[in-house]
């Protein structure tokens, strides 16, 4: 468990997803699952054919798909992460709203994907936690680090020995604040400061209905826009959380009470949309009265199985009895065919995109051709009996590949222009520690 957990840091990933605003998709091909196949040893329809490559044959013919990652069946939980999850959190730290959605048939590994298995009571993660953990892992770590080093360079900068840094520094030496701050009045007191705060909410959209899944029995939530919040839902609890334990605390509490709600409606949870959303703030202050402030939501999203009815499961073994699946698909597919048609319209650049037509777009319509840094993870089955899904899934996700969003950083600052003198300060620093 260790060395899956561990993350070494500095070692940089190929950058799979570069660095652009569009919108990235990643095929992530399951193994066979006993259990979840009929017969797991039906032939294969899918195979990875290159990082960005795959390959699909039906009985007539084999075509060949490309997007921004093909992550195959022997891709590890940790694997997946440091391509998807670690530039999430970057993006994330840096300001900007990011969101990752997993979009796939039911048992085509969705769940295993966002959230996989969780640690009973330690921190320490089991090889198959999913992005979810490994995400508040990480993030807590960075904003340590960032931390930390940010201290420590202003203690080397300051004449005075701080003893405040309690770790080592992590970053070069590229000193800042330093000789800026003293020069102002108030002497010792110029130590730059960061602080993060961070506030999770988690809640499930099931039948066209908000409900949040921090707080038992509260029941169906509005959708509510204002000009500074953007689209929130009104009365959603959200929890300030101040480490990884918190945060997986946070999670399972959401995770039983899907449960229980799947119960109540007679529902299995693959019928319902979950989104986890960290709302994760920066406080710098390089010096006395300049305040910096960022902000960006990370939304993770598990979507509602794909799968149409009149096709069927496949060859799936899962689903529970006819009616009951019968209600639930239909109301559950308002959100995804208007996600679908959202998707659609944005591509072909029409005027009206139809956000409002469903709770799923209405509230994520900042990660679907707005402001934000987003991966869809398109999660398939290899089995042939899934092809017909499969192919509805890797054609939502080829549509996908065309759309761009215009993510920028959330920043306020109550003085620019200091910021930017401390900043060209830093640089004439930098380049006269490189003579
Ligand atoms: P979904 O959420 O899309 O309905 P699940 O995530 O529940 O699907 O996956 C269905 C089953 O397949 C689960 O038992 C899960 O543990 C298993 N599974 C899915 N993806 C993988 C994978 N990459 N490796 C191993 N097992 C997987
Ligand atoms: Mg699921």
């Amino acid at each position: 468990a260790a060395a899956e957990g561990s993350l070494e840091q500095g070692q940089d990933e190929p950058s799979v997803l570069g660095n652009s605003t569009d919108v990235k998709v990643v095929v992530r091909v399951r193994p066979q699952v006993l259990g979840v196949e009929l017969q797991p040893d039906v032939a294969t329809c899918v195979e990875v054919d290159g990082f960005n490559s795959l390959l699909v044959r039906s009985a007539s013919e084999a075509s060949s798909m490309q997007f921004n990652w093909v992550a195959g069946p022997a891709t590890t939980q940790g694997e997946f992460f440091k391509v998807v999850g670690r530039p999430t959190v970057e993006n994330c730290l840096s300001g900007f709203n990011s969101s990752v959605f997993a979009y796939g048939q039911t048992g085509s590994g969705k769940t295993h994907t966002m959230i996989g298995e969780l640690p009973e009571e330690s921190d320490v993660l089991p090889p198959n936690a999913g992005l979810i953990p490994r995400i508040f892992q990480y993030l807590w770590r960075r904003m340590q680090e960032v931390q930390s080093g940010m201290l420590a360079n202003s203690a080397n900068n300051t004449a005075a020995a701080g003893s405040g840094a309690s770790s080592p520094s992590s970053s070069k030496d590229g000193g800042e604040a330093g000789d800026e701050a003293s020069s102002s009045s108030s002497g010792s007191a110029a130590q730059p400061s960061l602080t993060w705060m961070v506030r999770c909410s988690m809640l499930e959209i099931h039948r066209e209905e908000v409900y949040d899944l921090l707080r038992p029995n509260s029941g169906p939530l509005n959708l509510r826009e204002d000009i500074r919040k953007g689209v929130y839902v009104e009365g959603l609890a959200e929890r300030v959380v101040d480490n990884m334990q918190d945060a997986l605390g946070v999670l399972r509490t959401g995770i039983a009470l899907r449960q229980v709600a799947a119960t109540q409606y007679n529902a299995a949870s693959s019928r319902s949309h979950c989104i986890f959303t960290c709302h994760v703030e920066s406080r710098l202050e390089p010096q006395p009265g300049l305040v910096n402030v960022r902000s960006s939501r990370l939304h993770l999203v598990d979507l509602a199985g794909s799968e149409r009815l009149r096709y069927g499961l496949g060859g799936m073994a899962l689903g529970e009895g006819g009616d009951r699946q019968l209600k639930e698909t239909t109301a559950i597919n308002t959100s995804l065919s208007v996600l679908g048609l959202v998707i659609l319209r944005l591509t072909e650049q029409q005027p009206h995109i139809p956000y409002r037509n469903s709770k799923l777009t209405f509230l994520l319509q900042d990660s679907i051709g707005g402001n934000a840094k987003t991966i869809i993870v398109a999660n398939v089955s290899p089995s042939e009996a899934c092809l017909h899904e499969t192919l509805s899934t890797l054609k939502f996700a080829t549509r996908a590949r065309n759309l761009v969003n215009k993510a920028v950083i959330n920043e306020d600052t109550n003085g620019d222009a200091a910021l930017l003198r401390l900043e060209n300060r830093r640089l004439r620093q930098e380049l006269a520690l490189a003579r």
